[in-house]
């Protein structure tokens, strides 16, 4: 494995990959906080924005109902102006995006642009029964209306046909980590975290 120091040394610039349904907004959360760094989930800001009703939110809001993808150019505008904050600049953790191999092409551009690239990417490895588990509860505990039965077949359809190719190119660039998705949410987050030291990347001193 070769380690690939960051322009900036300290930085972290991740993404989480995983079917739905395999903890991968949980898993983010908690591992952008290990890094000091933010998470930025693209299902968490359109959902906000259909939540706030402004102009974004009327755009997508029959999309995500129907489990569909959102178009490219859309997705890829919110994420460089959220990429382009302040708090972005010394790495985040990316959740959602990129999704399929069009949005890596628009991500590589606009990390190239900034002599920037994503160091890691971590990959859920989940079973499929295990995740539509996991799915049916959240549909019950939370009410997401992307949560029935039909809508998660088709956003796990999608899911199996343009956001698994994306892991291959990233395969081919070293940069992913499988992680095996099934234990205690302790248990998932510490591996996560040792993968991730494995390559180089420190966290932040504890204060
Ligand atoms: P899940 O991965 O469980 O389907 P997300 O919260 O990641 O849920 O996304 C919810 C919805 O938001 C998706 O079904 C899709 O409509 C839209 N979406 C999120 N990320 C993207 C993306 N990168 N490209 C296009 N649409 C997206």
């Amino acid at each position: 494995m070769t380690l690939r120091p960051t322009q900036d040394g300290a930085a972290s610039r991740l993404l989480i990959v995983g079917p739905q349904g395999s903890g991968k907004g949980t898993q983010g959360i908690r591992i952008a906080e290990a890094f000091g760094i933010p998470a930025i989930s693209t299902g968490d800001v359109f959902r906000g924005a259909v939540a706030a009703g402004t102009e974004l939110g009327l755009q997508v809001q029959a999309i995500i109902a129907a489990g569909d993808l959102v178009s490219d150019e859309l997705t890829s505008a919110v994420v460089r102006d959220r990429l382009a904050q302040p708090d972005a600049a010394h790495g985040f953790l990316l959740d959602g995006y990129p999704r399929n191999l069009a949005q890596v092409r628009s991500l590589d551009e606009f990390l190239d642009g900034r002599g920037q690239e994503l160091d890691a990417v971590i990959e859920l490895d989940v079973p499929r029964d295990e995740s539509i588990a996991r799915l049916s509860l959240r549909a019950t505990e939370q009410g997401r209306t992307d949560d029935t039965e039909e809508v998660i077949a088709n956003r796990l359809a999608i899911y199996e046909r343009e956001t698994s190719p994306i892991l291959d190119v990233y395969r081919d660039r070293g940069i992913v980590d499988v992680i095996d998705g099934l234990g205690s949410l302790d248990e998932i987050t510490d591996r996560v975290i040792a993968a991730l030291e494995a390559r180089g990347m420190s966290r932040p001193a504890a204060a």
